[in-house]
């Protein structure tokens, strides 16, 4: 199976490893991935470099479609477990996200309040005030942080722009433990060099980060899917355990998909 895109604003429900019954909600481009990121294990598959025109999905649209998804699902008494804002790239890159935030937040108390809502984003975005605004609005603010290293998440998440690991933790930081910080593990090799965010030195650093930046919560999970450079390898569940007993030690709860 090939990596693919989500071809709706409202796609699944999903039966999440993470998150339960998800229903997605998409504000990126039907046709194509929009990132900050270009992860070497995107399930999107590359991020498009022609430097074409972002085409977000309008306001309007996500909160109608939103509106009559959650509508259908609670009137036939499966309403979702939660709503997850991922798709086709990086959510938080919306020029409207805190006000589709705020709808999605309001269709969410009129028509099924025991949902939760998710953001998962790739942080890059966490230094607008617009944008931390609506993250401290939802009930899980999931937010990556792959390395402690910048030149690993060179490696790894490709960011387009200007993106240093200090930079992310002091604005993951103005949380003040509102958030979940999310990291793949993965090892393999990529355009001839070696990856591996499993090693010593890399957890042990990684670790000092959450440590300092006290989430409320962690998620670690591996490749579950085709990826778009095909030499990486999923990382064995029991490392991952090992993983999270060590950022258990730190009093941090953590969850494991391997
Ligand atoms: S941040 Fe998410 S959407 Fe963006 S490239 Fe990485 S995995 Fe894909």
């Amino acid at each position: 199976m090939a990596t693919a895109l989500f071809d709706d604003i409202i796609f699944g429900p999903v039966r999440s490893r993470r998150l339960g019954l998800s229903l997605g909600v998409n504000l990126l481009p039907l046709d194509g991935k929009l990132c900050s990121f270009n992860c070497i294990y995107c399930e999107c598959g590359w991020t498009a470099g022609d430097g074409a025109k972002p085409r977000f999905n309008s306001r309007e649209d996500v909160r109608r479609l939103l509106g009559e998804k959650l509508r259908e699902m609670t009137a036939a008494g499966m309403p979702p477990d939660v709503i997850t804002f991922a798709g086709n790239g990086e959510p938080t890159m919306h020029p409207e996200f805190e006000q589709i935030i705020d709808d999605a937040i309001a269709l969410r108390d009129g028509i099924c309040p025991a949902a939760k809502v998710s953001v998962l984003s790739n942080a890059t975005m966490v230094g607008r005030e617009g944008v931390r605004r609506a993250l401290l609005r939802v009930d899980n603010n999931i937010l990556k942080l792959d390395s402690a290293f910048d030149e690993t998440v060179r490696l790894i998440d490709n960011p387009q722009g200007s993106y240093t690991v200090a930079g992310t933790v002091a604005n993951m930081k103005l949380f003040e433990g509102r958030l979940i910080i999310q990291t793949m593990f993965l090892r393999g090799e990529c355009g001839g060099q070696r990856v591996d965010n499993t090693t010593e030195r890399e957890v042990g650093a990684w670790l000092e980060l959450v440590r300092e930046i006290g989430p409320q919560k962690v998620m670690i999970y591996t490749i579950d899917r085709d990826t778009p450079c095909p030499t990486l390898e999923k990382v064995a569940v029991e490392d991952l355990r090992r993983i999270a007993a060590r950022v258990e030690a730190l009093g941090i709860g953590c969850s494991v998909a391997g």
